[in-house]
């Protein structure tokens, strides 16, 4: 018998794919988590049992997805405005609590305004598709994270006629060649924009900001710099990337002779803890622009009230108490420090990502699967996400983290 379905091409190519997958050991599989994210998290286990391990793999840099404050903002929130917005922001979608949520991003980032989305993922598809026009360039850093990526292969399909460029991972005289080339090619006419993400993810490196900033003001582009994993965690206040180098208007420490980065986007779902969405800071003029023209927002739900509640508490939160920024940096310190001790090769840098080279992916896979059964959920990463035989365990750290949890981690990986 054959049924309808039966000739689809879809299926038997899709089959191969999943075999393929399962067959070179990059097959996914969910884990599943029973109570809330924290310093150790429930994980099921294959007899359907629930056990605690220490979580070293979640974005969770001041340890706010749980505290006890955003959990309660989210309620009041769910309270007072219900549970759906059930309109995109430009019919009646918009809540005052999304002007709340808006104006604290802008304090904290120090710019002038900000606009939010339901994720960073959703900001990045809007940022570049929206300011971008024919005869622009953008020019990205070659590990951006993949919403940049798609964010500007998106703006090339909607704008015809706007280039896009990539330039060697941090290295400031690939990318100055590629500026003097644009500014010799009659076909660039527009804006030139420089992107990078604040802390890179897989390396845990950051983007040299200064020099970056230098470099284009000779050539007139424009930075947009995307730190979701430098909120929270990058600065002594959490602002990011460009507070850690004082480039922060309103932080302690700023110096106006650096100047400025033009525009951020960053996510609510990392170190800002507040659940999950993402935004756009910068000039009122941009994120004006977007209110009005960017495709997420204006055919898209508004962020839930209830995550734009926790999320406005959790900034409030970064920003009312910086210790928690300096227990992130003290407990990744004694991380590295231990790890090192312990005799592996971790990758040094100013932020809360520790990757340990391990070499081959499948003895990454093997090292996690064998952490976890002592206790440690580690996600191992192998080619293609990273270069070939520089397969790693990349470990995160939370202000949540103890030094009993690092001993307990260090003494597990001792035992590989
Ligand atoms: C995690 C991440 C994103 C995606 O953020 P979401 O809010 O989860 O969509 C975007 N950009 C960078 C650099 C990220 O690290």
């Amino acid at each position: 018998m054959t049924s309808a379905t039966s000739t689809y091409p879809f299926n038997a190519r899709t089959d191969d794919i999943l075999a393929g997958l399962e067959k070179g050991g990059q097959y996914k599989h969910l884990q599943m988590l029973t109570g809330p994210m924290g310093p150790t998290v429930m994980l099921r286990d294959a007899s359907g049992e629930s056990r605690e391990v220490i979580c070293m793999c979640s974005n969770n840099y001041l340890g706010l997805a749980n505290h006890p404050e955003v959990v309660e903002a989210g309620i009041e929130g769910l309270k007072k405005y219900g549970a759906g917005t059930a309109s995109v922001r430009f019919i009646c979608g918009t809540f005052d609590c999304h002007e709340t949520l808006e104006t604290t991003i802008a304090r904290y980032m120090g710019t002038q305004s900000s606009y939010t989305f339901v994720s960073c993922w959703n900001a990045n598809e809007a940022i570049f598709a929206t300011l971008g026009e024919s005869g622009d360039l953008i020019i990205s850093d070659e590990l951006n994270h993949a919403s940049i990526i798609d964010g500007i292969r998106l703006a090339a399909v909607i704008k015809k006629g706007l280039h896009k460029g990539v330039y060697k991972h941090n290295d400031l005289d690939d990318l100055r060649k590629k500026l003097e080339a644009a500014r010799a090619n009659p076909d660039v006419t527009g804006q030139i924009w420089v992107v990078t993400d604040g802390v890179f993810s897989m390396e845990g490196d950051i983007a040299d900001l200064p020099a970056l900033r230098k470099l284009c003001d000779e050539f007139d582009a424009m930075i947009i710099v995307d730190d979701s994993h430098g909120h929270g965690v990058m600065g002594a206040t959490g602002r990011g990337t460009h507070e850690h180098f004082n480039m922060c208007p309103g932080a302690p420490n700023f110096d106006a002779s650096l100047g400025e980065v033009d525009l951020f986007t960053g996510t609510l779902g990392k170190g800002l803890g507040g659940g999950a969405g993402g935004f756009i800071a910068g000039r009122k003029r941009a994120t004006e622009l977007i209110v009005q023209r960017g495709r997420p927002t204006l055919f898209s739900n508004a962020l839930p009230c209830t995550v734009a509640c926790s999320a406005n508490k959790a900034i409030e939160i970064v920003l009312r108490e910086p210790e928690r920024v300096k227990a992130l940096r003290d407990i990744t310190t004694y991380a590295r420090t231990e790890i090192k001790n312990a005799g592996f090769e971790v990758i040094d840098s100013p932020t809360a990502i520790c990757p340990i080279i391990v070499g081959e992916t499948s003895t990454a896979i093997a090292m996690s699967k064998k952490l976890l059964e002592l206790g440690v959920f580690v996600i191992g990463f192998g080619y293609p996400v990273v270069p070939e035989g520089e397969a790693r365990l990349r470990l995160q750290l939370s202000a949540a983290h103890t030094t009993e949890h690092v001993d307990q981690v260090v003494d597990a990986l001792k035992k590989l």
